[in-house]
């Protein structure tokens, strides 16, 4: 049997570094640093930020893991994880992981698979081993680290789950998800091969592609010692990278710069109460309260921004009866735009005066379609635009005449019985009209006249 299993690394989503001021935010390379995150000798780390501890338990929580709280006797103790290598200047990483360390939180379970362990940890800098260029913006980001235990059986399982974790912090707001994740992923099959794994993968179709490419190669050579190996992207392979370290190898030792955390157990009931919903309440919530067909509230649900504008828009209409406004006009735009509903300024209350006016048929339901592909990048009031309110039917047949007038070709082709040559006519008038025509008035009108 395959056990497949993964450390997941993310970015919290924090204002400054783990033990400095520096921003998270930056650019240029290099330009969000200071001694103490480039490693300069003598200087000292400051006190871990406060932020980046709070969301790490946040992310436990969500995950069903133990906090370990320091009345249990468990302090939280930062180690010194050494090893030499360009994208780490002092020499170690600071880390709530190890040998000796206690994690965060401890035993937790998200959709059936088990969590060992969560810890937070300092990401080293970013090394381009093509240029030798090193960019300390990274280093000192704090990191959550997310152990599981080898549950995993298959690549599809693993994309899956990772999906849906991804979509569960994002409703935690802990994690950056414009850095994405990075993942190490240990593969071996039980009673066959021994552990081979896989480090730094950063892309769920990458981890997809990396497993199936190991799951075969232990089938076939059936692997008798642990192994480090990389996944090269471009051949589509992992490749060796070196021995697997042992825990001794990387010489753990508690750093004497850095206080103990202690998690106090008020702080971690305090958390809890303000933890939002997860994507499963919402999915309830939506089809429950709001009535939405449970098809169109699977799809709300992959996207907190999405929802949340569900919710204020119900209170202007009645969204049930008009979510594909939502699900269908409102992804199409953004999608033709390459954007993201956190990349634009759309507000619930003018999608929700245009379905109004559509519904109360001031304006036809094409014209709120081109005005939706207004709505980007900013939404407005449809009550500060001019000439956009339904045409009156007596001016639709004069529309009619001229289209007629000025289209034999596909008047005479519709004549010959090819249907689609209505659609054109008709086309034509909501063009002229500049969409403001009635459909339905404008088709029965053509259709009198042709006759
Ligand atoms: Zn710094």
């Amino acid at each position: 049997m395959s056990l497949i299993g993964l450390e997941i690394h993310g970015y919290l989503d924090t204002k400054e570094k783990l033990f400095c001021n520096c921003s998270t935010n930056s650019e240029k390379p290099n330009t969000s640093i200071c001694p103490i995150c480039t490693g300069q000798p003598g200087s000292k780390p400051m006190l871990p930020n406060k932020e980046a501890i709070k969301k790490s338990i946040q992310i436990g929580l969500m995950l069903s893991t133990k906090i370990n709280i320091s009345e249990n006797e468990k302090n939280l103790i930062w180690q010194r994880k050494h090893y030499n290598w360009p994208d780490l200047p002092k020499g170690y990483q600071n880390t709530l992981s190890g040998s000796y360390a206690v994690p965060i939180g401890e035993n937790g379970k998200f959709l059936g698979v088990r969590i060992r362990e969560l810890h937070l940890e300092e990401d080293p800098a970013a090394w381009d081993p093509v240029t030798g260029q090193i960019d300390y913006n990274r280093s000192g980001l704090p990191l959550i680290e997310i152990v599981t235990e080898p549950d995993f059986t298959s690549s599809e399982q693993v994309a899956d789950w990772l999906k849906n974790l991804i979509i569960t912090l994002s409703y935690i707001k802990s994690i950056k998800k414009s850095s994405g994740i990075k993942a190490d992923v240990n593969v071996n099959i039980k009673g066959k091969s021994e552990r081979a794994e896989i480090k730094n993968i950063h892309s769920i179709s990458d981890i997809t592609k990396a497993i199936e490419y190991e799951l075969k190669r232990h089938e076939k050579d059936k692997p008798k010692f642990k192994e480090t190996r990389r996944w090269n992207s471009q051949k589509n392979i992992t490749e060796p990278m070196r021995t697997k370290e042992s825990q001794a190898d990387y010489r753990f030792i508690s750093d004497p710069d850095l206080p103990a955390i202690k998690i106090i157990e008020k702080e971690v009931e305090e958390i809890k109460a303000s933890l939002p919903e997860t994507p499963e309440e919402k999915l309830k919530k939506l089809i429950k309260k709001h009535k939405i067909a449970e098809k169109d509230a699977k799809i709300l649900t992959k996207n907190l921004e999405l929802v949340e504008l569900v919710e204020e828009l119900s209170k202007y209409v009645d969204v049930k009866n008009h979510i594909s406004w939502i699900t269908i006009e409102l992804l199409r735009v953004l999608n033709y735009s390459k954007k993201t509903l956190e990349e634009v300024e759309i507000q619930a209350k003018h999608i929700g005066e245009l379905i109004n006016a559509v519904k109360d048929k001031s304006i036809t339901e094409l014209k709120a379609k081109q005005i939706m592909n207004e709505f980007i990048p900013k939404s407005f009031s449809i009550k500060d635009k001019k000439g956009i309110s339904k045409i009156k039917d007596s001016e639709i047949k004069p529309l009619c005449i001229k289209v007629i007038k000025e289209n034999p070709k596909a008047v005479e082709d519709y004549k010959n019985g090819e249907e689609k040559s209505l659609n054109f006519l008709i086309g034509k008038i909501m063009s002229l009209s500049n969409k403001r025509a009635d459909f339905k008035t404008a088709k029965d009108e053509l259709l009198k006249l042709l006759k």
